[in-house]
């Protein structure tokens, strides 16, 4: 094929036929050059796409009213027309017409002059020198502080951020323009992280395949305090710190196997954080009437581990297992209904383990017995099926799993046993056999119990 270079220098003809080149016979050093060559040339379209848009702009201008070119198209402002003519998003069409505010127009009498730092900034998108994005970012940056500061100060920042941006990716450019305007500007700060924390919000939108969103922002000081408690619980997954403490070298080791992708454990580790929050929360932050989790399912259909269950206040059935579990963590009140669906009777909580029987748990079983996890994690696993336990709960029948592996257990119908003191996993290999895994106890108490008797 023709070279890089020459293969550019047709682009633009519309006589040339176009195709993508072929790139896979190139070298290491001509491949990368070329993908620069290219972006030269974007930013040189790049500019002249805004000079265009700047045009459109003008001519769509509010006074024009009805007369103005995107309300004669049938479009309410010059960044739908443009983003309609281009099929792009409105959001480039905004950025090219705030770059078109930059470039130098001599022929327009009705716009002030603009400032200098300005015209640096536009004279180096008119160069193709840097990208409308990099323009855009460098202008909002330091128009941030162009209230507190020198206008020669604005231009000195403003030349050297034009000089760096081609050796720098756009966020790394964003964090230099930020570090440049808070320099100028330092009076500002408190209004600017105002500003950004007035635009924090988390919103949680039920879809309708089942799954609920969540979608927020975070402002700098909530993020300091949330990413960190999320980074923490993954870091093992992202190449963080190794460690020389071996307990911890074996979480790590742990997680880095874990099967959930680092999203989920993400989600995992702040459902768990929320639960231990809302546990511990006096009712200063959720109120007196501490939300809980129900779950509702038929007798019947727990009878015959089939069926449909229903989360409390969602629609989207989930399995009977699910419902065990519930039932085997948090007990089960059975209402009884009459044949016109009217509730007959309550009955009392059953197989519910008491708050002093948790406690017993925690300090005989020191954690997830799985998993190690510790016991704030944990919920209380029945070692029995439901059925076989209608009555009095014994803190015998219970082991601390956390979520996680309380959920592998039942998911995966294995059993927990107790023999003695001594409880085991109860799992079927894949060629049917069974196999018991000992579950020993996590609690340096315990140990120290039996160290020390006599
Ligand atoms: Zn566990
Ligand atoms: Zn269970």
């Amino acid at each position: 094929m023709t070279s890089i270079p020459s293969y550019l220098a047709t682009l633009g003809d519309p006589a040339t036929v176009f195709a993508v080149p072929e790139v896979a016979g190139l070298a290491d050093a001509e491949l990368l050059e070329g993908q620069r060559a290219v972006a030269e040339l974007r930013r040189r379209v790049e500019a002249v796409a805004a000079v265009f848009a700047g045009e459109i702009a003008h001519r769509s201008r509010r006074e024009l009213g009805h007369t103005g070119l995107a309300q004669a198209n049938g479009v309410r402002s010059a960044e739908d027309l443009i983003a309609r003519v281009t099929a792009s998003s409105r959001r480039d069409a905004h950025t090219l017409v705030k770059a078109a505010e930059l470039l130098p127009a001599p022929a327009r009498t009705d716009i002030p002059p603009a400032p200098r730092w300005w015209v640096v900034i536009g004279d180096a998108v008119a160069s193709a020198a840097i990208s409308v994005e990099a323009a855009e970012i460098i202008r909002t940056r330091l128009a941030q502080a162009s209230e507190g500061a020198p206008e020669e100060a604005l231009l000195d920042s403003a030349t050297a951020l034009i000089e760096v941006a081609p050796m720098l990716s756009i966020e790394d450019l964003a964090t230099r323009a930020s570090r440049a305007r808070d320099e100028l500007d330092l009076a500002g700060i408190a209004g600017r992280e105002s500003a950004l924390r007035d635009k924090r919000y988390l919103r949680v939108t039920q879809q309708l395949d089942g799954m609920t969103r969540i979608n927020g922002l975070l402002d700098p000081e909530s993020a300091a305090i949330v990413v960190p408690v999320l980074d923490a619980a993954t870091s093992p997954r992202r190449g963080g710190p190794r460690f020389v403490n071996p307990d911890a070298a074996q979480r790590a080791e742990d997680l880095v196997r874990d099967e959930r992708t680092t999203e989920q454990l993400t989600l995992d580790v702040l459902v768990e954080l929320l639960r231990a929050g809302a546990r511990v929360d006096d009712g200063k932050l959720l109120g007196d009437r501490k939300p809980a989790v129900r779950i509702l399912v038929t007798q019947a259909d727990l009878d015959r581990r089939e069926g449909a269950a229903f989360f409390e206040g969602h629609p989207d059935a989930v399995s009977i297992d699910t419902a065990e579990r519930f039932v085997c963590a948090g007990g089960a009140v059975p209402i009884l209904f009459d044949g016109d669906g009217r509730v007959l009777n309550l009955g009392r909580e059953q197989r519910l383990f008491s708050e002093k029987q948790r406690i017993a748990l925690a300090a005989r079983d020191g954690g997830c017995l799985m998993c190690g996890a510790p016991p704030s994690w944990c919920e209380a696993h029945h070692i029995d099926h439901w059925d076989q336990h209608h009555g009095r709960t014994d803190a015998d029948d219970g082991v601390l799993l956390c979520r996680f592996c309380h959920l592998n257990v039942h998911n995966n119908r294995s059993r927990i046993r107790r023999r003695g003191g001594d409880y085991f996993l109860e799992r079927p290999d894949p060629d049917d056999t069974l196999r018991r895994i000992p579950l020993p106890s996590r609690s340096p108490v315990r140990a120290r119990l039996h160290s020390t008797a006599s």
